[in-house]
C-alpha cells in the first residue's frame, strides 16, 4: 500500500498526461506495462471523462460527427479522392447515388469505435447479394457487410449477410430489421500494424454490436475483403472510412447518424 502511494505520488508529479488529456494510446501502453502481479492496481493515467449522450446511439462529446443530417462535408468522392461525394442529403439522411460511386471521408482514422446507421428500402426488390447492398469499408479496406437479410429470407453465402466482414467472418447472428427500418452498427476497430519490411505484425480486428446484438467478437480480419480468392493484407497507414455504392439493379439504401471516436 506504502509502495502504491509513493509510485502514485511519483507518477503525478512526473506524467505529463497526470492532469491533461489522456488518449486512447496512453491507456493502452499502461495497460501493456502493468502487468506486474505485486502493482496490480495503478491511478494513472486518469480515462477522460465523457458525457454520454442522453439519446443512447446519438454521438458522445468527444465524437467527430461525420453526418448529423445536415451535409456530406465530411466526405468525398472515392474515385479520385478530392472531388464532392455526391450522394443525395434529403430529410436528414443520405441516400446512395450509385451513378456516383463509393464515397470515403476527407479524414484518415486509424483504430476508432464507429456508430453508423443504415436503412434498406420498404420495397427492396432483388436477391441475394443484390438486395440493398453497400458496405462500411473500415480504413476503405475491410468491408463490414450491408444487405438486406431480415428474417434470413434473402438467401446468400453467411459470410457474405448484413454483419458479416465480408466473406471472412459469419456474423454470430442475424438481428436484421426489416427493410424500411433503421438499423444500427456499432463497430470497434484495432487496425493492422505492419512490420518494416511490410509484413503483417498484428491482424485488424473488429468488434460488431449490430442492432445491439454482438455479431463479430474481436474477431481477426484476414485482409482486404474485396480481392477475389483469398485476402491479403498491403501495409498502409490511417486511411479514410468508405462507403460502398454496390452496382446491382435494386434501389438504393440510406444512411444516417454517423460518427467516430478516435
Ligand atoms: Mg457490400
Amino acid at each position: 500500500m506504502k509502495y502504491n502511494f509513493v509510485l502514485t505520488a511519483t507518477l503525478l508529479c512526473l506524467s505529463p498526461v497526470a492532469f491533461g488529456q489522456t488518449t486512447a494510446a496512453t491507456i493502452k501502453q499502461a495497460n501493456l506495462s502493468s502487468s506486474n502481479p505485486t502493482n496490480a492496481e495503478v491511478f494513472t493515467p486518469v480515462p477522460n471523462v465523457v458525457t454520454p449522450a442522453k439519446i443512447t446511439g446519438a454521438a458522445p462529446s468527444d465524437a467527430i460527427v461525420l453526418f448529423d443530417g445536415k451535409n456530406l462535408d465530411e466526405w468525398q468522392s472515392a474515385k479520385d479522392h478530392q472531388s464532392a461525394a455526391g450522394w443525395k442529403v434529403a430529410n436528414d439522411i443520405i441516400t446512395v447515388d450509385k451513378t456516383k460511386g463509393d464515397i470515403e471521408t476527407k479524414r484518415k482514422f486509424t483504430s476508432f469505435q464507429l456508430h453508423i446507421e443504415w436503412k434498406v428500402p420498404a420495397d427492396i426488390t432483388g436477391q441475394g447479394q443484390s438486395r440493398g447492398n453497400s458496405g462500411v469499408f473500415l480504413q476503405g479496406k475491410y468491408e463490414i457487410q450491408v444487405l438486406d437479410n431480415y428474417n434470413n429470407d434473402n438467401k446468400t453465402y453467411t459470410n457474405g449477410m448484413a454483419g458479416s466482414v465480408y466473406r471472412e467472418s459469419i456474423p454470430l447472428a442475424n438481428p436484421a430489421k426489416k427493410p424500411g427500418e433503421w438499423n444500427v452498427y456499432d463497430i470497434a476497430y484495432s487496425a493492422p500494424e505492419f512490420n518494416d519490411d511490410s509484413t503483417v505484425k498484428t491482424p485488424a480486428r473488429v468488434t460488431i454490436f449490430f442492432n445491439g446484438v454482438m455479431v463479430q467478437n474481436n474477431q481477426a480480419i484476414q485482409g482486404f475483403t474485396s480481392t477475389g480468392e483469398k485476402h491479403f493484407y498491403v501495409a498502409h497507414g490511417p486511411a479514410p472510412l468508405r462507403l460502398q455504392a454496390h452496382g446491382d439493379a435494386s434501389a438504393p439504401i440510406s444512411y444516417r447518424n454517423i460518427w467516430i471516436r478516435e
